[in-house]
């Protein structure tokens, strides 16, 4: 069962490639074929299999020789690791089927924010809609909704009071996260990425790796905070509110 988890996340992981690729050019995700980027040659359905065809050709485009990104495997594998960790989490529900689709956009979001410092509105627009629909669906609306404020909100204000920092994309990615989470994990998840994006941003200064100005996006610490508020939230806020005697 966990092998066929795995061998579909690496084909999602491969669709994830394409979109990481296509989607901020505004390319078609259909056609054409996959070619290498460098020399042109169509590649081959043999030469496009997930993880075995990077390995079989060393890493290499058949054609040209030329080196293929390590990004395609570790986006593969990191698809696959996320799909396991989905379903040792809910296990065979359709929480797991939610659970996958919103990894699987959250990788996709966070190679595309770190490759062009943009969050496409077309995962996060339709994304918010389908975690309100997905709510309403599981008698969740009302905190789906209330999470779509509070995770646009929050952006929204940061925007206004400190312009140049935060963008539009992460505010989109706030409420998506929210419609999906509800706002209570939503807290948790923002509250994680602070913590991350925040150590990240103080080693990084530090070490002198990164100046004052030089811009970090937030979008991959949004998303890793939403990916851990989505495997381990529930039982973070219910133990946090049990302390408070609620
Ligand atoms: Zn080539």
């Amino acid at each position: 069962m966990i092998g066929i988890f795995v061998v579909v996340g690496l084909v999602i992981g491969s669709f994830l490639n394409v979109v990481i690729a296509r989607l901020p050019e505004r390319r078609s995700l259909w056609r054409p074929g996959s070619a290498c980027p460098a020399c042109g040659a169509a590649i081959a359905w043999y030469d496009n299999i997930p993880m075995l065809s990077f390995l079989a050709l060393r890493g290499r485009c058949r054609a040209c020789d030329v080196a293929i990104s390590w990004r395609y495997p570790a986006v593969e594998l990191l698809t696959a690791a996320a799909f396991l960790g989905a379903w040792l989490a809910f296990g065979p529900t359709g929480r797991f089927v939610v659970a996958s689709a919103l990894l699987a956009a959250l990788i996709a979001i966070t190679v595309i924010d770190l490759e062009h410092q943009i969050i496409p509105d077309v995962i996060t627009l339709p994304g918010i809609v389908a975690g309100v629909l997905i709510g309403m669906g599981t008698g969740t609306w009302l905190d789906s909704l209330i999470g779509v404020l509070v995770g646009g909100g929050v952006f929204f204000v940061i925007i206004l009071v400190q312009p140049g920092g935060m963008g539009g994309g992460d505010m989109k990615l706030g409420g998506m996260l929210g419609a999906f989470l509800g706002w209570k994990v939503l807290l948790f998840s923002l509250f994680v990425a602070v913590t991350l994006g925040g150590a990240l941003a103080i080693a990084l200064l530090a070490t002198g790796l990164r100046g004052r100005k030089d811009p970090i996006p937030f979008g991959p610490f949004l998303a890793l905070g939403g990916a851990t508020g989505l495997l381990w939230g529930e039982g973070v806020v219910t133990w946090y509110l049990r302390g408070f005697g609620a």
